[in-house]
Formats: structure tokens, sequence, C-alpha cells
């Protein structure tokens, strides 16, 4: 049963607490240091441990008990404090029966203090409210001052002046909007942390007002517990309704201050995560723990494996920094479980965050100021994706279909690791310090098998290409002896699933053989669970590697080894200081992940693995040139030598405008006459299929061209 409290009890509460020497220094540095310091901040447990049942009762009444405790501040300031000057009593670290999460919000937590954890996806700019209007009556000119709360001016109902010439009955006032009273506000959207979310739920959110001289001290992509009260307010899309949108009054704001404090991790973890890390079979273990129903693909698991885990971030003694997180894209033909892999590792990964390049958010992939109604006409810094996985992952899929914006501004973001906003009177940096897992289609929809490298089907700019550590083509060619063992492994995911879902009924289903079904299909259960993965990875972070003489030698060796097939008459540059860097943040990442001090030569030999394998198979559809320029920039060593794309487009064109009839141009005379402007049969041949496909040229009969 729940204790209740009288309003003298609760005074008596307050004077006590607040009598208290280290309140009474506190008083004693805003009457000094008033109006730059103006809050009282009391944290939960100083009422906790005056009376555990006042402070319950505080939870389920804080209005009741912040106005008795603000009669209590206003009479232990100086005698000669002005009354105007408001000092706010700010409650801080409530207990953890405290905390909701967002999507549990309910009607019977309005008017109730919570904490609520999360990330400020949305914060305006600050702005004044008037929190106190002062009125001026028409007919007897007596003042009226009106407490204002919402957005809209409640103005006095009638004259409260028992002695004005108006007898109480005027109804006409004027607003001295300039001795009226302000406060500084700011308005923000939490939306709650990924690590609450399983199973793919989208995040759900919640506007928050932050007054005074705490507004402005948000910025979109902070982790932040706001402390507050639940209220509610009617919808402003209709007249009348009834159903009322759920805000939060801020009462003190805590910034998470450590990576990786949502985890946990007790000592018993701690002995389970040495015992994990001595397992000679760890690598193969964390790799069978990701994405399990998934089969195959055992390169690009490593590489994700590795990426969770991380390089490491260098300060130098110049203060430049190194980027340690590394970024992955999977290019690949539609069907190739892409996304399935993006989605499972944003649940996988500490921090993970799941998002669409062609996502409708107005910050995209990156951040944007905007103006919209959340603003209430006011300017609002919105995070992406990038940002709210600020040290974690972000998975961005379909990453072809992001926004021109972003495609500009998002190799910055990945290099850097920041973001800079200037617009409207914002200017903000926010941090993106995340690896980015990437996934894109082919330009045409599906990998062509005509010759063309691989890397000019790919839709991104190089620059943004080059800022990847690996990237990996995944083609879907019919292939006998791979197609059978999908279907089965397919298959028996399936009926794994189907064993998993009748559950404990499931001896009881008759004709097949449970037992044997889930021995079979064992492999399909990760080895460790995704909690454990998480505080693995967590716990390993605490780890700076350092590479052995030998690891240096590896790495050295196998470099320089691929740098020298571009020498001599070849001349093309198979590989930069940028993979080279991709080595080592690999070797990193694999000694962490077995949590050693020092990179070792095994370390080192994976990386080298990995890269070999991925510049492999992309040089190897290009007919075995190693070349980085065909990927990494506009025009490899082969094409830079021919003719230039745009060229060839500019050819097909002008042979249209010249020699085009009502019927466009025949293919016989285009190849012709591309001919006499140096360009080659099959080239021109291969260009116009290419600009069929995008749509710049039709065929308006067979054999023939014009343009769109
Ligand atoms: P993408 O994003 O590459 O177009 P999806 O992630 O949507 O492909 O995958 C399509 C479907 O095919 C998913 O249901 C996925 O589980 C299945 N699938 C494709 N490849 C595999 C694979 N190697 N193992 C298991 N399932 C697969
Ligand atoms: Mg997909």
């Amino acid at each position: 049963m729940a204790v209740s409290f009288q309003d003298s009890e609760i005074t008596a509460g307050w004077e006590e607490i607040l009598g208290k020497d280290k309140y009474r220094l506190m008083f004693a540095d805003i009457a000094a240091s008033y109006p730059e310091k103006r809050s009282i901040y009391v944290p939960y447990e100083d009422i906790d441990s005056y009376n555990t049942d006042l402070a319950m009762y505080f939870l389920d009444n804080p209005d009741k008990c912040l106005n008795k405790g603000k009669d209590v501040v206003k009479a232990s300031l100086p005698p000669a404090w002005d009354k105007n000057d408001t000092v706010n009593l700010r409650i801080t670290n409530l207990p953890r029966d405290a905390k909701v999460e967002v999507r549990h919000l309910r009607a019977k937590h309005l008017g109730k203090l919570v904490a609520v954890e999360g990330l400020a996806r949305k914060a305006t700019t600050v702005k004044p409210r008037m929190t106190r209007a002062l009125f001026r009556c028409s007919r007897c000119g007596a003042e009226i001052w009106e407490n204002q709360r919402g957005v809209l001016m409640r103005e006095p109902l009638m004259c409260s002046n028992p002695d004005g010439s108006c007898n109480k009955q005027a109804t006409q006032f004027e607003l001295d909007a300039k001795a009226s009273v302000y406060t500084d506000t700011q308005k923000i959207e939490i939306q709650e942390s990924p690590e609450g979310l399983r199973g793919g739920a989208q995040p759900e959110r919640i506007t928050g007002f932050v007054e005074d001289d705490i507004a402005g001290i948000i910025t979109a992509g902070n982790r932040i517990t706001i402390n507050g009260i639940i209220r509610s307010a009617e919808k402003h899309d209709r007249d009348k309704s009834t159903v009322f949108e759920i805000f939060m009054d801020v009462l003190s704001v805590e910034f998470q201050e450590h990576e990786y404090d949502e985890i946990q991790i007790t000592e018993e973890d701690e002995l389970r995560i040495l015992e994990m890390s001595r397992d000679p079979r760890l690598f193969e273990n964390i790799i069978a723990s990701i994405s399990p129903t998934i089969h195959g693909m055992n390169e690009v698991k490593s590489a994700i494996a590795l990426q969770l885990f991380g390089g490491c971030n260098k300060e130098m003694d110049d203060g430049t920094a190194i980027r340690g997180d590394m970024h992955v894209l999977l290019v690949g033909d539609p069907g190739v479980a892409k996304s399935q892999v993006l989605r499972y590792m944003s649940m996988l990964a500490p921090r993970g965050i799941y998002a669409s390049g062609k996502s409708a958010s107005a910050a995209g992939l990156t951040a944007a100021a905007v103006k919209d109604e959340f603003g209430d006409g006011r300017w609002t810094l919105e995070a992406g994706a990038l940002v709210l996985a600020d040290k974690g992952l972000a998975c961005i899929d379909e990453l072809d279909k992001m926004t021109p914006q972003d495609r500009s501004s998002l190799h910055e973001a990945m290099e850097s690791q920041r973001i800079s906003v200037a617009k409207a009177g914002i200017t903000a940096t926010l941090q993106c310090r995340c690896s980015m897992l990437a996934a894109a289609n082919p330009k045409y929809g599906r990998f062509e098998t005509d010759g063309t490298s691989i890397t000019k089907q790919i839709d991104l700019p190089p620059a943004l290409m080059s800022r990847f550590d690996l990237i990996f083509v995944l083609t879907d060619k019919p292939n006998a002896k791979m197609d059978r063992e999908l279907t089965s492994h397919i298959l028996n995911v399936h009926r794994r699933g189907q064993v998993r879902q009748i559950g404990e009924e499931a001896p009881l289903v008759v004709g097949v053989d449970i037992k044997k079904i889930k021995d079979e299909t064992r492999s399909i259960k990760p080895v460790y669970e995704q909690e454990m993965m998480r505080k693995y990875v967590a716990y390993s972070k605490r780890i700076v590697p350092v590479m052995t003489d030998e690891t240096m030698e590896t790495i050295e060796k196998n470099y320089l080894g691929i740098r020298a097939m571009g020498a001599g008459e070849n001349d093309s540059v198979p590989i930069t200081a940028r993979q080279l860097e991709a080595y080592v943040r690999l070797s990193e990442a694999s000694a962490r992940m077995r949590l050693s001090r020092t990179v070792e030569a095994e370390d080192a030999a994976r990386s080298v693995h990995l890269v070999e394998y991925y510049l492999g198979r992309i040089f190897a559809s290009a007919g075995g040139q190693w070349d980085i320029d065909m990927m990494m920039a506009d025009h490899s060593k082969k094409e830079r030598e021919v003719l230039k794309e745009s060229d060839e487009l500019s050819i097909i064109q002008s042979i249209i405008d010249k020699y085009g009839t009502s019927d466009g141009v025949s293919e016989e005379e285009m190849i012709s006459h591309a001919m006499n402007e140096g360009m080659p049969e099959e080239k021109t041949r291969k260009k116009l299929k290419q600009m069929i496909g995008d749509g710049s040229l039709y065929n308006p009969r067979n054999g023939y061209y014009k343009r769109a």
C-alpha cells in the first residue's frame, strides 16, 4: 500500500534535505553567480535516504512535491532575492524502477516522474517562450498576470481587479510583451536506443520539452537519459480529439559518458569471456554465430566478424587521428541475402542501426537542418543513421539509392567521422565514429557477364568506394552443386523453424522425427547467443593490441608483393596505401577478437587472405589485371588509353542528331559513323545496349535507335 503525504510533511522533508551543507553551498553559489547558475540539482538518493516512502510518493506525485520544493528553494534564497528570478529544482539519478522504455509509456504514466533513455534524433534551436504574460485591462488598466504553458496564448477571462472602474466586467485586454517573462526552450525528440529493440522493430519516439538553463545542451545524436514528467497534449491535426499525444517535461538530462555503458559485464560474464577467448575454435564459433540461417558467405562473415571488433582508433603525437573503424561493402545480385545479413548485424552489434539509403527522413544518412512542423516553425537539427550509430555499426542497405546530398557528403563522414551542419543559425559538428556495413545492387539490377568489369557496374562514386576496407561482390549464377547445397540449407532452416514453432507439442506430431530434425539442423543455431556476443565484443574493445616484428614483416611483404604486380610494362596501380591501412585494421581486429595484447602473424595472415580474396574476385572479372584505379578512380589505366565513356555517349548522340530520320538511325549506319569517330564496333554495340538499358535511347523499330 502506497503511503500518502500531507503538504506539511512534504515541505518538512524538503527543508530537511535542502538544509544540508551541500545544498547551503549550492544556494550560496547561485546567489553569487546568478543567472549563469540557476538550478539546484537533487539526486534521487538524497530524497530516498531521507525517507524511502516519500521518495516513492515523489515519483507518483511529482508536480505537487516539486511545487512544495520550489517554495522551500525560494525561502532558502537570500532575503533580497527578486521573486521573479526563478531558481529551478531539478531531480537527477532516478532509480532503476523509474526507467521506462519509450514503447512502454502508457496512460498510467501521465503526471508521473520517469526516466527515459535513448538517442536524441532531433533537437530544435533554442527559442524564448513566454512563461508569464502581463495583460492590461483595456478599461481600468489593471495589471493581470497569466501563467502560460502551451503553445497557444492564454488570456484572462475577465478583469480580476475588484477596485477597477471596469467593475470586473471587462473582457478586452492588451498584452505587454515587453514586460512579460520569458524562458529559453528547446524541443527534442528521443528515439529509444537500439539495444532495447529486438526483432527488427521500428524504434519508438517521444518528444521532450527542455527549459531554461538546460535548453540547448542537447544536440542531435547524443545518447542521453531524460528525467521528467509525462504529460499529454491534444493532437494538433484534428479540431477536437480524444486522442492525446504523450510528451515529457524534462527536469534533468544525463549524458552517457562511457562507450558501451548499456552493456553490463558481470564478473561471471568476464570468466565466460576469458574462457571463450581460449577456445581454439573461437574464430569458427564466432563466424558460426553470425547469421547462421544464411548459408556459405564465409569470407563475408569473417570480414563482418572482424568489423564488429574493429581496429584501434589512434591519436598521433601531432594531433592527427587515424580511424580504426572498418567499412565493408556488399554489392550483389538481388536475393543473395544482403539485406538479411545487414538486419542481423544491426541487431547483433552493440549500438547497431539499420537504415536504407532511400530512407524518407530529411536527415538521410548523415544529418540535416530542417524546418518542419516538429520545430513549430523553428529550425531543427536532425541526426541521420551514421550519427545515431556513433560508436556502433551503421548497416546501410540500398546504398546505391541514396540521395544526391548523401552521395556528396558520405565519404567525408566515413573518413573524418564527423559531420558539420551550418545552416540557418544552426552550426553543429556531429560525431559519427561508426563502422559502416553497406549493401548495394548492381547498376543494371544484376551483374552482367559480358566482360564489363564489375566495378563499372557499381553505381557509387569512386571517392566513396575507396573508403571501404573490403568490397565483396556477390553473384547469383546457377551452379548445380552450390544450388543443391543452398536449397537444402534453406529448406532445413524452414523445417527447423516449423519445429521450433510447434515447441512443446513437437513430440506429438506424428510422422516426423523431431529429434533427428533438430540434430541435423544444429548448425543453424548460433554457437554464442547474441547477448553473449555483444558482451564479448564490448569487452574486447578495452584492448589495444600492438604489432610484433613478424606481423609487420608479413604485412609489408604481402603489400609490396601486390604493388610489384603493377610495375614494369603493365604500369597499373594494383593497390594503394588505403589497402595497407585496411591490412592493419583487420589484423588489429583479429587480435582483439582473441583478446590478445599483440597482433601476431596469424592475425596478419587472416587480413592478407581477406584483402587478396576480395581484390582477386574483383580483378578476375576484368580479365585478371590488377588495377585498383578500375574501381577507385574514374578511369583505369586501360581505359585512360581509349575513349572516355562520356565521349562515347556524345558521339552516339551527335550521330543521331546529324543522320537521324523519323525512324532514327539504323545499327549499321551507327557503327560505320562511329567508326569514323574512332570508336570500335564492339564498343558501339555495347554502348547502344547500355543506353537502351538506362532509357536514354529507344528502338522506334527493330534495329533502329532514337533519342528518348
Ligand atoms: P538481397 O537483399 O540480397 O536482395 P535478401 O536479404 O532480401 O536479398 O534475401 C532474399 C531471401 O533469400 C531471404 O529470405 C534469404 O533468407 C534467402 N537467401 C538468399 N541467399 C541465402 C543463403 N545463402 N542462405 C540462406 N538464405 C538465403
Ligand atoms: Mg535487399
